[in-house]
């Protein structure tokens, strides 16, 4: 765990997910490995960035105009180039419909991977794609029963597998539920409480049971530890599957239990002008998803967006445009490229962030302050409505990997984070008013930092 690491590491122990998000869960007695599961926030706090490498002033240096004013130094930005909504559109419905939940490390995030690689290629970009190692906080788990998928969720501790094996009730999963039944190779069924998840495992395992599958005491779902590694998948399910569960155990039919933990590593996906070529000036953003979301405003918007302009603009000497990865896990890819360009001492001179930018009534404007007065101008000369911010306590996103190497960063983002991170997170609810708008603002900033170069 390097230094860097820890302190996101830590970020992500307390908290993660970039975005905001909020889920409650129930905690019931016994149960000491359980978790209630809460908001997950990084503590990635948004300070002004230590400007290492100065924003070189516009073509004609005037006086920093105050924010109303009209931008005149800067020049109006190239009007024949437009960000059109439609096709972002198109690559985020491809991403959060055709391919949906798109977790790091996972074969959902890899399809994202491949496609986002051929759309940069089809626009003229050499595409690298730079591997990083990460820990991931998410495995993905699923239950088949009667025909139904069920909802899952895997014990920290699982073993990654699929098992589809007769089942059986075993009470509350006590070593005494086991005497005179024959569990060996069968999926075994229990309820929540009395005993912890570890001593419910462990008692499954010395059974011979292929999987397990706890139900809670309560209609909703839940999520825990086992606190050590063990042999077997090992689920928890709601409550309200209970009657179909005990039914389908009852007369020994065949479940299906899947668990699939991320791999170790995830990529980012750089497009450059050209092989080999510096990023003066990156435009970023996520296209990784927590479990159980198809990630539409959380960030196909985004990352849909970004490869948009990078089609609008093309490519350009020292302009780069990335597809972040293993962002929901605590920031991991933009901290990876942070630090490989920070090595190679090919830090940019500044990042634009995409990140929830498919809704909201304004485009929100966080980060380094001169980008945003920059950012403002922009957007008051294009008439799109926009205010500078600041996220909710304990929130970020990859922006933040740039500003604490000491890069002026900015995040354009909606503020609303309604939704996110949850399976409601769907494309109908994106707004192509405001995806353009935000569109349309980070192409005026893009091609005014190219200016300015
Ligand atoms: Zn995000």
């Amino acid at each position: 765990m390097n230094p860097r690491r820890t302190r996101i590491a830590a970020a992500s122990l307390l908290v993660l997910a970039s975005c905001l998000f909020a889920a409650a869960w129930t905690q019931a007695a016994g149960d000491s490995h359980d978790l209630p599961v809460r908001a997950h926030l990084p503590l990635v706090a948004n300070d002004e960035p230590r400007a290492t490498t100065p924003i070189p002033s516009p073509a004609t240096p005037t006086p920093t105009p105050s924010p109303t004013a009209t931008p005149t130094a800067t020049q109006p930005p190239d009007t024949t180039l437009s960000f059109d909504a439609s096709r972002a559109l198109e690559i985020a419905r491809h991403l959060s419909v055709d391919i949906g939940e798109r977790v790091a490390g996972t074969a959902g995030g890899d399809e994202a991977v491949a496609y986002l690689q051929g759309r940069f290629a089809a626009a003229g970009f050499t595409v690298e794609l730079m591997p990083f190692g990460f820990e991931s906080r998410y495995a993905l788990a699923s239950l088949q029963a009667a025909g139904q998928q069920l909802t899952a969720a895997p014990l920290t501790g699982s073993a990654g597998s699929s098992v589809t094996a007769p089942s059986l009730f075993a009470g509350h999963g006590a070593a005494s539920d086991y005497a005179g039944r024959d569990a060996a190779g069968r999926i075994v069924v229990v309820d929540r409480g009395v005993f912890t998840f570890a001593q419910k495992a462990t008692n499954a395992v010395a059974a011979g049971a292929a999987a397990l599958v706890i139900v809670n005491n309560e209609a909703g779902g839940f999520s825990g530890t086992l606190g050590r590694a063990f042999p077997i998948p090992v689920v928890a399910v709601p409550g309200s599957a209970r009657d179909l569960l005990l039914a389908e155990a009852a007369a020994g039919l065949a479940l299906t239990v899947s668990v699939e933990l991320p791999a170790p590593t995830a990529v980012n996906v750089i497009a450059r002008p050209a092989p080999g070529s510096r990023c003066d000036l990156i435009v970023g953003g996520h296209y990784d998803t927590t479990p159980g979301s198809p990630g539409g405003n959380d960030n196909a918007s985004g990352v849909a967006s970004v490869v948009e302009l990078a089609r609008v603009t093309g490519p350009r000497p020292g302009v780069c445009f990335v597809a972040f990865g293993a962002e929901e896990s605590g920031l991991w890819g933009s901290a990876a490229l942070a630090d490989q360009l920070a090595a190679a001492q090919a830090l940019p001179a500044a990042v634009i962030n995409l990140d929830v930018t498919g809704n909201g009534d304004d485009v929100e404007l966080v980060g380094s302050a001169s980008l945003r007065g920059r950012a403002l101008q922009l957007a008051a000369a294009a008439g799109i409505p926009a205010r500078p911010a600041t996220l909710p306590e304990g929130s970020s996103s990859d922006h933040a990997s740039f500003i604490e190497a000491g890069i002026p960063s900015i995040l354009l983002t909606s503020g609303d984070y309604a939704g996110i991170h949850s399976p409601n997170d769907t494309f109908d609810r994106l707004n192509p008013v405001m995806l353009d708008a935000t569109g349309e603002l980070a192409l005026a900033l893009l091609l005014d930092l190219i200016e300015a170069r």
